[in-house]
C-alpha cells in the first residue's frame, strides 16, 4: 500500500479513518500516495483555527504577517526541487510548466511579502478619509477594514496544485485570517507536500493553516457566519457550493472562480507577418500547450478578420507541430499530459463534441507520445478546430473543454467579432492583438464589461507582456458571469474579501484614537 497522507487540522497531523483514494501518476499509471478525509472532527478543528490561529494573526502588525509571507517563499524557494519531482509525477508536467504553478506560488508570495511591507505596523486598514455627519464637523464617518473573526476555507481545482494554495493564501494571512486548504484530490500532494514542509518548519503560529486532502463532504457544514470561502473549480461544483446553507443561509461571504472560454482576437488591419499576427500565433500555441491547456485562463476562442482564416490555422498548426508530446521526464517532450484518466475521458469528450460543428485544422499528425505508453499515459495531442460559419449554431462558445484545444473563429467586423466573444457570457481574460491604438481602445472598452481582464499585445509590448494566461499578482483575477463572478489578487485588492469594512461614526477625537 501507498503512503496515506495525513490531514492537518487543528494543530495536529492526523489520518483519516478510511483506506484512502489514491493519486496517480497520469504518465506511467503508477499509484503514488492516498488521501483520507473520512472520520474527521471538522467543527473542533476549526474551531481551533478560529481561537487559536486568528487570533494570533489579528495580534500580529501587516508588516509582521508580512514577514511570515517571505519566509514561507524562501522555503518553498528552498525545497523547490522536490516539488517539482511530485509534480511531474502526479500533475504529468514538463517543467517550465511546472514551474508556472511552483515558481507562480513563489513570487505570488514575494509580491504580497512586498505589498504588506508597505501597510506599515499596524493591524487593520483606513478605508478612505473622514466625512462629516454634522454641523462643523462634530461627528464624523470613517471606514476602516478589519480582519474577518472567521477562518478562510479554500476548495480548489486539479490544476494549481501549489499556486492555487498560495494566490489566496498569501493575501488571507496577509489580512490576519487563518487558513484551511482543500486541493482537489487527484494531485493533492504537492500541496500538502509545501504545507507539511511550512507546518514543520514552525513558521506560522498554530491553527494558521491546516489542510484536509481528500472528499469535500461536512467542510461546507463547518462554516460559520464570519467564516469566508473560496472555491477554484468546474461551474457544476460552484452550482453546489452557492446552493448550500452556508452560502445561501449563514451567509458566508464566498469567491467563485469557475470555468470560462477565453478568447484572443486579431484586430483588424494586421496581416500575415506583421507583428500582431505574429505575436497571436506564438501565443495561441503557447496557451494551448502550456500546462497541456489545463489553464483557466488558456485561450479557447480565437477570432481573426475572416480573409486571414486560413493563414492563422496554418501558421498556428505548424508551431503546434513542433510541439513534441509525451512523458515530461523525456528531454525532447515538450508538453506532457493531462493529470488523470477522467480528464483525458472529458478532453477527448468535448473535442468530439466541438467537433460536430467544426472542422479540424491540427490534431497532432498521429503521432504517438514519445517515452509513453499510449494505453497508460493521459496524453492527448494540441487540437486546433476551426469553424467557417461562425453564424452557424455551434457549442463552441458555450463548452470549455479543458485541455490543449482551442477554435478559430473568423469575424466580419469589429462589432461582429465583440458579439461573439460575448458569447462566453463573461470571461476572465481576453487578448487583443494589433496596432492601432484608436482600435485597441474601441474593443478594450466593448469588452471590458464581460472580462476580469483584457490583455493588449502591441508591437511595443509584444517581446515583454505577461502572458495572456498568466496571472499576475497585482492583477485581478476573476471574471463575471459564467467565470464565477469572483474577484481574486489585484494586489491590495485581494485583502478586501478577507476584511469586514467597518463604519465608524464618531467624533474626530475618537476616530483620531484609532
Ligand atoms: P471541480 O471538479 O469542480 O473540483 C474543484 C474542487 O471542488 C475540488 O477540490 C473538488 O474536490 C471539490 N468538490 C467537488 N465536489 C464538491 C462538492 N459537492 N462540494 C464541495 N467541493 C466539491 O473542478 P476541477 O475539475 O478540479 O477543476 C477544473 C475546473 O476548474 C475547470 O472548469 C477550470 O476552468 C476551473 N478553474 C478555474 C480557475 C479560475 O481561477 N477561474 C482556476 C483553475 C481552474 P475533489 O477533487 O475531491 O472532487
Amino acid at each position: 500500500m501507498t503512503q496515506l497522507l495525513p490531514n492537518f487540522l487543528g494543530g495536529r497531523w492526523i489520518a483519516g479513518t478510511g483506506t484512502g483514494t489514491p493519486l496517480f501518476d497520469p504518465v506511467l499509471g503508477d499509484e503514488l500516495v492516498r488521501v483520507d478525509a473520512s472520520g474527521l472532527d471538522l467543527a473542533a478543528a476549526f474551531a481551533f483555527s478560529r481561537q487559536e490561529g486568528g487570533a494570533a494573526l489579528r495580534a500580529m502588525t501587516f508588516v509582521e504577517r508580512a514577514e511570515l509571507l517571505d519566509r514561507i517563499a524562501k522555503l518553498l524557494q528552498a525545497n523547490r526541487d522536490a516539488y517539482f519531482e511530485i509534480a511531474t509525477a502526479n500533475s504529468g508536467t514538463v517543467r517550465n510548466d511546472s514551474a508556472v504553478d511552483i515558481d507562480g506560488a513563489i513570487y505570488t508570495l514575494v509580491t504580497y511579502s512586498k505589498l504588506g511591507k508597505t501597510l506599515g505596523a499596524t493591524r487593520y486598514l483606513k478605508d478612505g478619509e473622514p466625512v462629516s455627519l454634522a454641523k462643523d464637523a462634530l461627528f464624523q464617518s470613517q471606514h476602516i477594514q478589519v480582519p474577518t473573526e472567521g477562518l478562510a476555507l479554500f476548495i480548489n481545482a486539479f490544476n494549481f496544485p501549489a499556486w492555487g494554495l498560495w494566490e489566496k493564501a498569501a493575501p488571507a494571512l496577509l489580512a490576519g485570517v487563518p487558513v484551511v486548504a482543500k486541493p482537489a484530490t487527484s494531485t493533492a500532494w504537492l500541496t500538502h507536500r509545501m504545507v507539511a514542509d511550512v507546518v514543520d518548519a514552525g513558521l506560522l503560529p498554530a491553527g494558521a493553516l491546516s489542510i484536509v486532502c481528500g472528499s469535500s463532504a461536512g467542510l461546507q457544514d463547518a462554516l460559520q457566519e464570519l467564516d469566508v470561502l473560496s472555491f477554484t473549480g468546474s461551474a457544476e461544483t460552484a452550482a453546489v457550493i452557492r446552493r448550500h446553507p452556508a452560502v445561501s443561509a449563514r451567509s458566508v461571504r464566498a469567491n467563485i472562480e469557475a470555468d470560462s472560454i477565453n478568447s484572443a482576437v486579431l484586430l483588424p488591419g494586421n496581416e500575415v507577418g506583421t507583428p500582431a499576427f505574429e505575436a497571436l500565433v506564438k501565443e495561441v500555441a503557447r496557451e494551448m500547450t502550456t500546462k497541456s491547456g489545463q489553464k483557466c485562463t488558456a485561450i479557447r476562442r480565437i477570432f481573426v478578420p475572416a480573409p486571414l482564416f486560413d493563414e492563422v490555422g496554418q501558421a498556428v498548426s505548424a508551431r503546434l507541430a513542433k510541439t513534441v508530446v509525451g512523458n515530461p521526464r523525456s528531454e525532447a517532450v515538450r508538453m506532457g499530459s493531462l493529470v488523470s484518466r477522467a480528464q483525458l475521458q472529458a478532453v477527448t469528450e468535448g473535442i468530439a463534441l466541438l467537433q460536430q460543428s467544426a472542422e479540424t485544422l491540427y490534431d497532432g499528425d498521429g503521432k504517438a507520445p514519445v517515452d509513453a505508453d499510449p494505453a497508460v499515459a493521459c496524453c492527448v495531442a494540441p487540437t486546433l478546430l476551426g469553424i467557417r460559419d461562425s453564424d452557424a449554431v455551434s457549442n463552441v462558445h458555450d463548452h470549455e473543454v479543458f485541455g490543449p484545444v482551442a477554435t478559430l473563429i473568423p469575424y466580419r467586423d469589429l462589432d461582429h467579432a465583440h458579439a461573439m466573444v460575448r458569447r462566453g457570457k463573461g470571461s476572465l481574460v481576453a487578448s487583443l492583438y494589433g496596432n492601432d491604438p484608436a482600435v485597441i481602445a474601441r474593443s478594450t472598452l466593448a469588452l471590458a464589461p464581460s472580462h476580469g481582464r483584457i490583455h493588449v499585445v502591441t508591437p511595443a509590448s509584444a517581446g515583454v507582456h505577461s502572458g495572456h494566461g498568466n496571472v499576475m499578482p497585482q492583477s485581478l483575477h476573476g471574471g463575471p458571469g459564467r467565470a464565477g463572478g469572483g474577484e481574486e489578487l489585484g494586489g491590495l485588492r485581494a485583502l478586501n474579501f478577507y476584511s469586514r469594512r467597518v463604519a465608524v461614526q464618531a467624533s474626530p477625537e475618537v476616530i483620531l484614537s484609532l
